[in-house]
């Protein structure tokens, strides 16, 4: 069923939640764009934040690819304590919701920053991970993601492991990126949660939905004056509250 849709639509319902609950459930194909915000309340330090794991010296030290050649040993021990903030980290109601959103409407595609993997902890399928997965070691020569990683080593080839994720100064996975771009021009609805939207790509898959005739939902703590003039329905507050309202409204999901 297609419903024709007001342009002015956050004024036709009584809150913009309602309004976004609305677009959300008469969405054919929904993409789903999120950053640090998504995961804050499950206790991910965002690269912004003062936290010293992030932020310390050694994070200037290893923060490069290149920082692997240089002192493996640094490196490995860096990126592991790293690691193990994430493993310990648990999805909150905003990443389950998101999960829940996907399985009431298969063909939504989530796309994300953030290297924590808790979406996909939480049940959310073949999400785009733009910055890949600290849940994950590859090989530096051979690429091989298989463990296990004795010492540190591919078992393939004998090179380095280092943590699937890119590095500064790295370019992003291709074919993560053209898949995300790709399901940008294809949706009619995106929806920014939790990302400021200001580095590339995430700047730019915004403005391809809409170039291609998507209505677009934005959902974050401050405003986004580049994207919110732009937005069908804005929303300011927490994503971990935020979520579980819109979904509750979404048809099935309380069945
Ligand atoms: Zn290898």
């Amino acid at each position: 069923m297609t419903t024709p849709v007001t342009p002015d639509i956050s004024s036709s319902f009584s809150s913009p939640v309602h309004a976004a609950t609305e677009l959300l459930a008469n969405a054919r194909r929904i993409v789903v764009f999120s950053g640090a915000g998504l995961s804050r309340a499950s206790g991910i330090p965002t690269y912004r934040d003062a936290d010293g794991l992030w932020k310390s010296q050694n994070a200037l030290q290893f923060s490069h690819a290149e920082d692997l050649a240089r002192d493996p040993s640094g490196f490995t021990k860096f990126w592991g304590q790293r690691q193990s903030v994430i493993e310990s980290a648990q999805p909150n109601p905003g990443h389950t919701a998101l999960a829940l959103l996907q399985r009431l409407r298969p063909a939504t595609r989530l796309v994300t920053q953030n290297v924590d993997g808790l979406l996909t902890l939480a049940g959310g399928q073949d999400v785009l991970e733009l910055h890949g997965s600290l849940r994950r070691w590859r090989c530096d020569r051979c690429g091989n993601r298989s463990g296990p990683w004795p010492f540190h080593r591919c078992l393939r080839c004998g090179s380095h492991a280092r943590p699937d994720v890119v590095m500064f100064g790295e370019m992003l996975n291709a074919g993560v990126l053209l898949d995300a771009q790709v399901a940008a021009q294809e949706c009619d609805l995106f929806m920014v949660v939790g990302s400021t939207t200001i580095v590339y790509p995430a700047a730019e898959l915004p403005q391809t939905a809409l170039a291609h005739g998507a209505r677009l939902i934005t959902l974050n703590l401050e405003p986004l004056p580049h994207l919110d003039d732009a937005a069908s329905v804005v929303l300011r507050g927490l994503s971990e509250d935020l979520l579980p309202q819109l979904l509750a409204g979404v048809p099935g999901s309380r069945s």
